[in-house]
């Protein structure tokens, strides 16, 4: 194992899983949270994923379970779980107020080469860093859930983001096995919440018209786009389908414009569809058995993520 440290702010979903990831290729991980019992939680939980994980052959990095464990440990106070640290992510809520004040509190404590990297989901680095002394270390890292099994990572550096910053962040996140985009401009929801967000809305729309059922258009993509999605992207899936762009452009550029035309004004989530797409979904899935549904999920995505690193 090596010397270096990784700080973890905030010890929720998306801190135990950076935890595990840092821990899987040895670096030692501390965990902060301004819940001590989240920490002990959180330090409690990995513990059972890690051993799961290695149940199923699915465990990063060359060392045992027990072994990644023993390199994460808690930590009460703020500044010593950061003291040290080469990397810090963090993880806590998405509310800008709370990301202004967290990364007030790293500005206070960083030296000049931490980096200070958010898990943020949808927010430009530059609208929390903007008035900090060590505002070229942060860039944002945001991962897919579960980052276990769904490896991509946004690389999100804001405009005054040292260059090496984006460079090393790229490598450590690379080293625990992530896959990384980089968002060349800062967007807000950047690249991947953009796309899940487009077509969201378009779904919305289609079941608030009736065109079709909550189960069914669900299904259009877990049985249609999501498989062929899986290996490829929509870019790639068109220029196979037709004998390049080009040609698929002469084909669909113009029924595809029409389409796009015909989508309709931006929906917001709420009122009668709401209750729609939620009670049909309570219906099948009540709302006390969404822990048995996301470990049926989880288990899917895991043999997915084999098939993807056999074939
Ligand atoms: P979560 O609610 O599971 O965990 C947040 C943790 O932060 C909690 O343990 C909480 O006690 C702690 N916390 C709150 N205030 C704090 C503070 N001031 N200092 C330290 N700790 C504090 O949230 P999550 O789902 O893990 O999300 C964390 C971040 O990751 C968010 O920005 C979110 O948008 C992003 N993210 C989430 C997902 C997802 O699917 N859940 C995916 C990618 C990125």
């Amino acid at each position: 194992s090596r010397d270096e440290k990784i700080a973890i702010i905030g010890s929720g979903l998306i801190g135990r899983s950076w935890a595990m990831l840092f821990a899987s290729v040895g670096y030692k991980v501390c965990i902060y949270d301004i819940l001590s019992e989240q920490i002990d939680s959180a330090l409690k939980e990995i513990l059972v994923q890690l051993k799961k994980l290695e149940e199923s052959g699915l465990l990063r990095g060359k060392i045992s379970a027990v072994e990644q464990h023993k390199l994460i440990t808690g930590c009460t106070d703020f500044k010593e779980c950061v003291a040290g640290a080469k990397h810090v992510q963090e993880c806590v809520p998405e509310s800008i107020e709370l990301k202004r004040k967290v990364f007030e509190q790293l500005d206070a404590v960083a030296d000049d080469k931490m980096v200070l990297c958010s898990s943020t989901s949808t927010m430009p680095a530059s609208s929390f860093t903007e008035h900090l002394t060590h505002r070229a270390q942060c860039i944002v890292a945001h991962p897919t859930n579960p980052p276990f099994y769904c490896p991509l990572t946004e690389l999100v550096p804001s405009p005054w983001t040292y260059p090496h910053v984006t460079k090393n962040t790229r490598e450590i996140l690379e080293e625990i096995g992530q896959s990384v985009v980089l968002l060349n401009k800062e967007k807000f929801g950047f690249a991947l919440n953009r796309l899940q967000w487009g077509m969201m809305s378009e779904i919305w729309r289609l079941v608030q018209d009736g065109t079709i059922s909550v189960e069914d258009v669900d299904k259009v993509m877990s049985d249609g786009l999501g498989m062929r999605y899986a290996f490829m992207g929509p870019l790639e899936t068109a220029y196979l389908n037709a004998d390049g762009w080009k040609s698929y452009s002469e084909r669909y550029a113009d029924t595809i414009f029409n389409v796009a035309q015909d989508f309709g004004p931006t929906p917001r989530m709420e009122g009668e569809t709401l209750e729609i797409v939620h009670n049909d979904l309570a219906s099948r899935i009540p709302l006390d058995k969404l822990n048995e549904r996301r470990a049926w999920r989880d288990a899917r995505l895991a043999g997915l993520a084999k098939l993807k690193k056999e074939m």
